[in-house]
């Protein structure tokens, strides 16, 4: 028996994401004596992926025929079916992002195995199989078991962090069975949305609202943001007006996100744009209204204007 974590290429790079998982995993592992193995479809570097063994994976389940690069969430399905069985894995993981919610929820029914979205925590019980999700948005933390033989599990990024925990990784070839893998659906193109660092693994992130007044003012964010490292973010309305990209949007109807620090500069702060952002560790208001919500969730709070206070917090971070 063994604990299966589907580890995500994207385009022969690991994610931090896959390492958290891997981390995760393996801290259950110990609990229950288990091994931690990983899948990983599609072409990548051995090399790269002997970075999982410094998070306490043991072995891992490599199915890079070339024809599995195009990701179609039928024929993944199938290949993770069939690692599960190959290693008799009785608890499986995914993260939390829009690969894991594709594939997850379909492994599930054909597993007849229960499905646990948005894990925010390591399970506080295993007979029976106990977890805390997050709920309604981010609004309540529900504490939910499973009644199934096998259990399925998308923990949240940032809910357990990275912790090494050295092994000796074996990575294994893996030719699974299917009988025309794209017959159905094909991947035609593919448009990456944009260069440089994504929302999802994003340490840092700098947004900006309405308060912002006009795309052109976003520039002092964006040099911000290349100061400190950091991803740039929006609220809805600033979305929706074109003033940024629709997939830098977060909130209820956007990306969820769980950065170390995120800025909130010129957002006043309802709640369906802290619904995608309550699960970062440490969260800065920046606004000139003291009343503004924002300053309720915020561990650190500033007030005044942004376009006085942007450049400032720049050169001092420059500074040091
Ligand atoms: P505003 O509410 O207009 O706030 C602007 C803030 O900027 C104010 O607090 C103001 O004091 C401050 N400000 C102004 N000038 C300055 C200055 N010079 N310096 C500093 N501060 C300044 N919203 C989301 O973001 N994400 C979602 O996913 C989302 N989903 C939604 C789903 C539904 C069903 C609904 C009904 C709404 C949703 N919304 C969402 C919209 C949400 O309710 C708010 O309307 C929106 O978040 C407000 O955006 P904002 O804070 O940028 O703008």
């Amino acid at each position: 028996m063994s604990i299966l974590v589907y580890i995500r290429n994207v385009g022969g790079q690991l994610k931090k994401q896959s390492l958290e998982l891997t981390a995760y995993a393996k801290a259950m592992a110990d609990t229950l004596n288990l091994e931690v193995t990983g899948l990983v479809i599609g072409t990548i570097a051995d090399d790269e992926l002997k970075k999982l063994g410094n998070y306490g994976m043991s072995r891992l389940l490599k199915a890079d025929d070339e024809k599995y690069n195009q990701r179609v969430n039928r024929v993944y399905t199938r290949i993770v079916e069939q690692a599960v069985n190959e290693v008799d894995a009785k608890y499986i993981l995914f993260p939390d992002n829009a690969q894991g919610k594709a594939i997850a929820p379909r492994l599930s029914v054909r597993l007849k195995a229960g499905f646990i979205p948005q894990v925010l925590d390591l399970p506080s019980s295993y007979e029976p199989f106990t977890v805390k999700k997050r709920a309604f948005t981010g609004k309540a933390i529900a504490t939910v078991t499973a009644h199934t033989e096998r259990v399925i599990l998308t923990p949240m990024l940032n809910s357990f962090g990275l912790r090494e925990n050295a092994r000796d990784l074996e990575i294994q070839s893996f030719e699974p069975h299917i009988e025309e893998p794209n017959s159905r659906l094909e991947l035609v193109g593919k448009q990456l949305s944009e260069e440089g660092l994504q929302l999802a693994d994003a340490d840092i992130v700098v947004s900006g609202g309405r308060g912002m007044r006009s795309s052109e003012n976003f520039a002092l964010l964006e040099e911000l943001a290349a100061t400190l490292g950091a991803a740039t973010a929006c609220s809805r309305p600033v979305a929706d007006d074109g003033w940024r990209p629709a997939d830098e949007h977060v909130g209820q109807t956007g990306k969820i996100i769980a950065p170390n620090i995120y800025f909130a500069i010129g957002i006043s702060g309802a709640i369906q744009h802290v619904a995608g952002v309550s699960g970062a560790k440490c969260i800065v208001g920046i606004n000139s209204d003291p009343e503004a919500p924002i300053f309720e969730v915020a561990d650190y709070g500033m007030v005044g204007d942004a376009f006085q206070i942007i450049p400032e917090l720049n050169a001092l971070f420059k500074k040091h």
